[in-house]
This record gives C-alpha cells, structure tokens and sequence, in this order.
C-alpha cells in the first residue's frame, strides 16, 4: 500500500494526478494530509489521516514534531510518496526513514544551492533526496543534479502539476495575474507591491489582478495595491482560467512558472534565484528587485512563445509514475 502526502495548496495540485491516475488503474493507495495550508485546501478530497499541526513558539518546529511518532498512519505502509519540498514532506520522509519504509519524492531534485532561498524549502527538498529511494525528477536537469550527488533511482517523469492542464485551450487578453508571497520575500512585500502598483497605474490599458496570499505578513500591505484588482485565493480551475487567458504573469510562486510555461504565457519571475532554470530566457526572466519590474513589461508584451516546447513536461506524469510504481 501506497501512502501519497501532502499539506499545502501546491501539494495537493500536484499529487491529484496521480491520485487519479491510481484510482483509474485500481492501484491501492491512502491518503496522509499533513495539515499545512487548512485554510487553502478547504476544497480538497476528504484524506484517510488528517493531521493537526502542534501550536508552538516556531512553525517549523511544530510541524516536523507534529508528523514524528504518528504510529497508526504508517501501520501497513510500504511506500510514502512525499511532493516537493515543505517542512511537512520532509517530516514525513524521515518518520518512513526510521521505519525503514522506501520513500518515493515526486518533484526531486529542484535545487538553487542556496540554503537560504528558498528557504525552508531548499534544505527540505535536499534532505528527502537524502532519504528516499526513488526520486521521480520533472526534468533532465533535476535528474543529473542528483547524478551529481550520487543517487540511484532517478527517473525523469516531467512535473505532475502540468497533468491538470491537458484540457486547458489559451486565449489572448489584457490581464496580468500576479502572485507575490515567498517568505523570504515577506521583507520586500510592500515594495513589490508598490511596483506592482505604479505599472498598473503606468499601462492603464491592462489589467492587473492579484489573488492575495492569506498569510497575514502579506495581506497587511493589500491597501497599497490601489489601482489592481485584489482578490482572495482561487480555487486552481478558475485561477488556471485567469492564467490561460492573460497577457502575461508576474509571480514569485514554483508551480505557477511551469503551468505558464505550458500554457504558453510569458513569466516574470520575482526572485534571486529560480530552480526551474530550463525555461529562463524563453518563458520567464528573473526580476530581483521590484526597480527592474517596469524595464520587463516590454518583453512580456512582445515575445512570441507559439513554437517554444514546455521543457517541464508533456502532461503525462501521473501515467509514467503509475507504471513506475505499479508493483508497490
Ligand atoms: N494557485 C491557485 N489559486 C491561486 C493562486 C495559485 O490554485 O489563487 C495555484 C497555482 O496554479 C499553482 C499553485 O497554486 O499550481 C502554486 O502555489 P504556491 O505559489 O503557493 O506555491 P509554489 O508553487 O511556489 O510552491
């Protein structure tokens, strides 16, 4: 039996494929929701364990001490599938480690070789590389830094999250989605989001919307967005309508560049660093202050991505993943 986990809004994204992919086969899985995001998730599949997540003076403590010692959800276990990279997947990997049970990490492999961006997650994501057994790679990058480290089963699956978009057609408009809320961003929320601001209030002919993040550390400056359509977080189809049928997007988030790499939309990416370096310079640049925003809204508007190939995928994961691990 199969033990898929996941605690937040991108991680469950990301493993609904393959959930649906088991059930279409007959494969037996359980589901472990590792209580991350409850406040995004509301809308998601009742799973077979539900944790609650430990109030203590640090987060990311409370989560990892939340996961140790949970006995009863590992009883008849004999692979957990943890996605990415939160504190709660890298819980969840070590508490299979020390029983011994194979560890199969969807999404392997991303890595910026900085510790501290993103951070937590670049140490939780080289940590599980560390303890699991079958790293399912999106990408030939992601699979040859784990080459470099000298790991065995690396397979090169592409990125689930891509599988939800198979039925999505593109439209053309004058929108700009943005998503802005990485936490080690939250110090410079309030100047990309005066940048934000002073380009919508420069190129009145767009539209700027921005679902906003409800961590509170992002939500207290939504006051200077004056001039862009604030609103709360979508549910993934009807942001994926807003991401298909927009001019271009502005986004610090991982998920988000690869689903406007299929989609064909151009992807200011507002960070130092990206991890999904296979579409920069074709499908996305990198924007590391919000004073160089303006200066890209050119090549947002102009570049052609018609002919350009997704390099994160062909929407077929959750298939190559299912054959991989059938005999689990
Ligand atoms: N997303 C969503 N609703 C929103 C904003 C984003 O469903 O209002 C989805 C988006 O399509 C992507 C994922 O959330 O699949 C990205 O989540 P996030 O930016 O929180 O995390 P990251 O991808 O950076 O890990």
């Amino acid at each position: 039996m199969l033990l898929i986990t996941y605690g937040t809004r991108p991680e469950y994204i990301k493993v609904l494929p393959v959930i649906n992919e088991m059930k279409k086969r007959g494969m037996l899985f359980k589901t472990f929701f590792t209580g991350q995001h409850t406040d995004l998730l509301k809308k998601a599949e009742k799973p077979d364990y539900i944790l609650s997540i430990d109030n203590g003076p640090n987060r990311l403590d409370s989560i990892v001490q939340s996961i140790l010692n949970k006995e009863e959800i590992f009883a008849d276990i004999r692979c957990v599938m943890v996605q990415g990279d939160t504190s709660s997947a890298f819980a969840t990997a070590l508490a299979a480690f020390h029983r011994k049970i194979p560890v199969a990490h969807l999404e392997a492999g991303l890595r910026t070789y900085d510790k501290y961006s993103p951070y937590p997650e670049e140490f939780n994501r080289c940590a599980i590389s560390a303890l699991a057994e079958i790293h399912l790679c999106p990408t030939t990058v992601s699979a040859a830094n784990l080459k470099k480290e000298g790991r065995n089963g690396v397979h090169i699956v592409g990125n689930t999250v891509l599988d939800n978009l198979n039925e999505v057609t593109t439209t053309a408009s004058n929108t700009v989605v943005v998503t802005l809320h990485r936490r080690e961003k939250l110090d410079q929320i309030k100047d990309w989001f005066l940048a934000v601001n002073n380009l919508a209030k420069e190129h009145k002919h767009l539209e700027f919307i921005l679902p906003i993040h409800p961590n509170p550390e992002v939500k207290k400056h939504a006051n200077i967005l004056s001039d862009v359509k604030v609103v709360d977080p979508m549910g993934h189809t009807d942001f994926i309508k807003h991401l298909s049928s927009c001019a271009f997007i502005i986004t610090d988030s991982g998920g988000v560049q690869e689903e406007a790499a299929f989609l064909k939309k151009p992807c200011i990416v507002c960070r130092d660093f990206t991890e999904r370096i296979e579409g920069l310079g074709v499908f996305s640049v990198l924007c590391k202050e919000p004073s160089e925003l303006s200066g890209m809204i050119k090549w947002a508007t102009s570049v052609d991505l018609s002919s350009s190939v997704c390099p994160y995928g062909d929407g077929k994961s959750a298939q190559y993943i299912c054959n991989l691990i059938n005999n689990i």
